[in-house]
């Protein structure tokens, strides 16, 4: 028996994604790479467009845009700016509201945030992706305890330099078991850093006891402020250890009794690893999943089964939707039509099951989708409930 729950009129918030470009990726290399974490060239060129999900993107798209094949696609997206694009995209998807990790694409390749908000229609919120901040100071300040009080100054007060919160991409560096480290040693990876910056301009933060003792002073200052902490983990292109990267390896922060203040989001329902992130989300008060829905790549029937183990065991509060589209918006428009189906059906089966009534799986429903995000960020927007 199908139960299915209709959340199609329920607009969503993505509490998860990335800019989209002012200039859209043009020729059929460049898109195709849009949907791989492969680095490898064959793969992005070629492989890449016999998965599941993008041959479920092509025909999606093939019958918004009313065109057939590939090669209809992108003809037809490429005779429409970034603006029409994400007008008719996201307006059709019913996108209510972003979070957007400001770290990446670089801010000088996105539109710019009017412009979006005005295409979009969408309330946005922003956050700060630490590492790049870090690197970005490590570059400019030449003596350690200089470095340090501009880390402290730069995480003192996010919401008044307009932020909602900040992103971590630790698990694409030194990984996600965050340690505390004596101050001998935080001085010496700060030393090795400042070497690379002398011979390069730049730096890459590889340097763990460095890295992992900014990422304290940022907690810090976040559970002060009550600020959302997003963390990248599980799935993600090579340059992520996934040995590394499984959201059991945050323990220290979750246990850590000073950060109970600071949400902290799992970020892409930690696929492979979502049931140890529905886990998370069900034992610790200040663990949210997040379940994103265009990435990573994957299959409706695998979405379901993340899905399911998120709501199997997790709290409704504690569960969000996302896209973590990036780049161009068909991303967040399939997630928002996918993930309003997904959701819609594993929601079927726990009123099937008799684990929840119809008007509980609605409200289940709106929560995941909408009403959590704009609680969890601040958004303008009311919840409505
Ligand atoms: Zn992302």
């Amino acid at each position: 028996m199908t139960n299915f729950v209709d959340l199609a009129d329920v607009p969503v918030v993505d509490n998860h994604a990335h800019a989209i470009e002012a200039r859209q990726p043009t020729g059929l290399a460049s898109w195709r790479a849009l949907f791989t974490e492969s680095p490898d060239p064959g793969m992005r060129a070629h492989e890449v467009a016999d998965t599941a999900f993008y041959r479920r993107l092509i025909r999606s798209l093939e019958a918004f845009y009313g065109v057939s094949g590939e090669d209809g696609v992108l003809r037809a997206r490429e005779s429409r700016s970034a603006a029409e694009l994400v007008s008719e995209l996201f307006r059709d998807a019913s996108i209510l509201g972003v979070v957007i990790d400001t770290g990446y694409p670089a801010p000088e390749n996105a539109m710019e945030v009017a412009d979006f908000m005005a295409a979009s229609g969408a309330e946005y919120v922003g956050l700060l992706r630490l590492e790049v901040e870090f690197q970005r100071l490590l570059v400019e300040y030449g003596s350690y305890d200089d470095f340090i009080a501009s880390v402290r100054e730069f995480v003192s007060d996010v919401r008044g330099g307009g932020f909602a919160g900040f992103k971590s991409i630790a698990a694409y560096r030194t990984g996600l078991a965050i340690e505390r480290w004596s101050d001998d040693a935080a001085r010496d990876a700060y030393a090795q850093a400042r070497v690379e910056v002398e011979l390069t301009g730049s730096v890459r933060l590889g340097y763990k006891p460095l890295l992992d003792t900014l990422l304290h002073l940022a907690f810090e200052a976040a559970a002060v402020q009550e600020l959302p902490v997003q963390f990248h983990v599980g799935y993600g292109d090579p340059d992520v250890d996934l040995r590394r990267a499984s959201p059991l390896e945050l323990r220290n922060i979750l246990e850590d009794s000073a950060y109970r203040s600071m949400p902290v989001v799992l970020l892409h329902g930690c696929w492979p690893y979502f049931r140890e992130g529905a886990y998370l989300a069900s034992v610790y008060g200040n663990a949210y999943l997040d379940l994103s829905y265009a990435v990573p790549f994957i299959s409706i029937g695998e979405m379901t089964s993340m899905t399911r183990a998120a709501l199997a065991v997790a709290p409704f509060s504690k569960l969000m939707y996302s896209s973590d589209g990036s780049r161009i918006p068909e991303l967040s428009w399939i997630a928002a039509k996918d993930g309003r189906q997904v959701i819609g059906s594993v929601l079927g089966e726990l009123i099937a099951d008799g684990d929840l009534d119809i008007d509980q799986a609605r409200d289940a429903g709106e929560r995941i989708l909408r009403d959590n995000a704009l609680r969890l960020y601040g958004f303008r927007s009311q919840v409505t409930r």
